[in-house]
């Protein structure tokens, strides 16, 4: 399912950070670290009463140096409206309201997009003299808190799940939404329209979204897609400055949203640490991922460069060892359907569910062909596995402790379940509980 994305808007100092952090730092994760990837400050997986979400801090992208604080945050306002679900406007509580402050809150209530007004530095439960003037921004009540002190964060968090779209019940399931990122220049729009191209194009605008950006069914055979506009693919940017950060928000927002994400790059460029941010970034999401290497009429061919090139992307990616890769030319139409072709395979394989009986005998055999780790005297005992979803696929294991589940076990353990059930170009999960 695609979670509602949030974005926290601000100056810079009024505590949007801070604020990111200790939200983020509240999260039940069950995503383990990639090794590889460094997380992305920006942006962060949230969870609040069983209700999950992207947040992103838009002022984590440093604008460029000839950037004065309000074209900044002008930018950042104009991604926010983009992507977001729901905006957080934070304002500093010391510093009262200013004029900057006035500017982008003119910007946002053009939106129709949900704003919460945070007025933040509030320290104690003494509201500061000068509060009542952030009312004339006309973005309803202000919420006063303490990001530093963890006051009303809660009334925060309840307030952006009220105002989060409401879950629908079997969000088109049938349907499969692919996402295609990359870089500028790569190949996305031409290779959008030649995929529409051939495909029998469905006009009409879906039902119930209600986001800007342009998805495009389409249907090939008995089955339904969804082409999910990256925002900016076909409409250029009117934010100038360094588009390729932005573009990095704007892909996030894609992904949150797709099944498949299409990761493309340039065959003459190979990976970038652009594309293996994003890819981290699909990995953690529990998404599909294939990666599609455009413009390969651009490369000499020899017997083995396609080989040659699928080892250098595993070790450019070996978080995702998984994704399957792509080796297309748009221009000279080469391999196209191959492309959708993928999409299913991936999608078919990120529903699959392993029958207990089955997963506990290879966990069985595994651990008898590898001994599990000790510690201290201590082994590790792993009484039973289920698979409890899908889409990612998600594994619990009932063990005896925690932590004697080093990352190497956890590693081969998915080595042994991908080795016989595939789970390709989708990550999988794993939830460790102890019994009790
Ligand atoms: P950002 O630039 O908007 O991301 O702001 P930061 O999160 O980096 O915070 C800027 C400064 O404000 C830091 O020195 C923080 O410690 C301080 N700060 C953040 N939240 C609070 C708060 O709730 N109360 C007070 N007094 N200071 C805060
Ligand atoms: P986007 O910015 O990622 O949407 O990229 P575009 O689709 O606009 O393509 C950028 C440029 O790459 C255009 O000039 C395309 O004609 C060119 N291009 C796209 N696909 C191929 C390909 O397979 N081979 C070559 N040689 N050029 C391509």
């Amino acid at each position: 399912m695609s979670k509602p994305i949030v974005a926290v808007v601000g100056r810079p100092n009024v505590g949007k950070s801070t604020f990111f952090n200790k939200i983020v730092g509240r999260r039940v994760s069950i995503v383990e670290d990639t090794p590889g990837v460094t997380r992305d400050r920006i942006y962060a997986e949230a969870e609040w009463q069983g209700h999950h979400f992207a947040l992103i801090d838009t002022g984590g992208i440093e604008p460029d140096t000839t950037d004065v604080i309000l074209s900044q945050m002008r930018i950042q306002a104009e991604i926010a409206m983009d992507t977001a679900d729901v905006i957080l406007f934070m304002v500093d509580g010391k510093d009262g309201l200013t004029s900057s402050d006035r500017e982008v809150a003119s910007m946002l209530m053009r939106t129709g997009k949900e704003v919460i007004l945070i007025v933040n530095k509030v320290d104690s439960s003494k509201l500061p003299e000068d509060f009542y003037d952030f009312y004339e921004l006309g973005l309803g009540e202000p919420i006063a808190i303490s990001a530093v002190n963890m006051l009303n964060l809660g009334d925060v968090l309840e307030l952006i799940i009220e105002k989060l779209p409401k879950e629908e019940a079997d969000e088109d399931d049938d349907t499969t939404k692919i996402a295609v990122i990359g870089k500028p220049n790569v190949g996305k729009s031409s290779l959008i329209n030649a995929l529409l191209g051939e495909e029998r194009v469905i006009v009409s605008d879906i039902a119930g979204t209600t986001r800007d950006s342009i998805d495009t069914p389409f249907q090939r055979g008995e089955d339904q897609y969804i082409l999910i506009d990256t925002a900016g693919i076909r409409r250029k940017s009117k934010v100038t400055g360094d588009i390729e950060k932005y573009s990095v928000i704007r892909a996030i927002a894609a992904i949150e949203r797709c099944d498949v994400c299409l990761l493309m790059i340039d065959a003459a460029e190979g990976v970038t640490d652009q594309d293996k941010k994003i890819a981290g970034i699909a990995h953690e999401a529990g998404k599909g991922i294939i990666v599609v290497v455009n413009k390969w009429d651009l490369i000499e061919k020899e017997t083995n460069t396609m080989k040659e090139y699928q080892q250098d992307l595993a070790k450019e990616l070996t978080f995702m060892s998984y994704a399957p890769s792509v080796f297309i030319s748009v221009l000279q139409k080469q391999r196209l359907n191959n492309v959708i072709d993928m999409v299913k395979y991936v999608s078919e394989k990120r529903a699959l569910r392993i029958p207990t009986g089955q997963l506990n005998s290879l966990i069985a055999d595994a651990t008898m062909m590898k001994q599990p780790p000790s510690d201290k005297g201590k082994r590790l005992k792993i009484y039973y596995a289920t698979q409890v979803g899908v889409k990612p696929p998600l594994f619990s294991f009932k063990i005896n402790d925690r932590e004697l589940m080093h990352f190497s076990y956890a590693r081969y353990l998915e080595n042994k379940i991908r080795e016989a059930f595939g789970f390709e170009g989708t990550s999988v999960k794993f939830v460790f509980r102890e019994k009790g």
